[in-house]
């Protein structure tokens, strides 16, 4: 039974219904949601998303995309200061809507544990989520696993990890 366009109740038993969807040869299944894109173009000089993408992703029954992650290079250290900067900034912005903090750790020159230590701290503040491109991948993907496996368990809160690659089981399935 769909009601309010939401799937309510699924049952073999006839439902007392107003109208009835012959979906004969189909699926009905929620709305799936992406949390990884990288298809965000955002114009800021207008200040919209391209959003031919989107349509794509409609018709393959995605109805919700979560864009802006993995962070970006950035190719110098930070001071202190910057950390809190940008964990004020992270905080205000999780106070208007953002469902979580993102990082792209492999990117160069990376982050450091200080710096995501410093800044998560607003996620655990909102009760939102850590997502974050893992530091390495391959033969060291256990190690860039276990590194965001302890600051969420560390800090209690929530993490995805992204861009685990093919390469990180290539003879260590076991491991996983
Ligand atoms: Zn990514």
């Amino acid at each position: 039974m769909i009601e309010g366009g939401k799937i309510r109740s699924i049952s073999s038993s006839p439902f007392d219904i107003r109208k009835a969807i012959d979906a004969k040869g189909l699926y009905v299944c929620p709305g799936f949601v992406d949390m990884h894109i990288h298809e965000e173009p955002y114009d800021e000089e207008k200040d919209t998303f391209q959003t031919d993408t989107f349509i794509s992703m409609l018709r393959m029954g995605v109805t919700t995309a979560i864009g802006g992650n993995c962070g970006g290079d950035r190719y110098k250290e930070v001071s202190g200061h910057q950390i809190l900067e940008m964990r004020a900034d992270a905080g205000h912005l999780l106070d208007i809507g953002c469902l979580g903090i993102s990082y792209g750790i492999r990117y160069i020159p990376g982050i450091t544990k200080e710096e995501m230590m410093t800044i998560s701290q607003e996620a655990v503040r909102t009760e939102t989520f850590i997502a974050a491109h893992i530091r390495d991948d391959a033969k060291k993907v256990f190690e860039a696993a276990e590194e965001l496996l302890l600051l969420g368990k560390e800090l209690e809160v929530a993490v995805h990890f992204s861009h685990i690659g093919s390469m990180a089981d290539f003879g260590q399935m076991r491991g996983f």
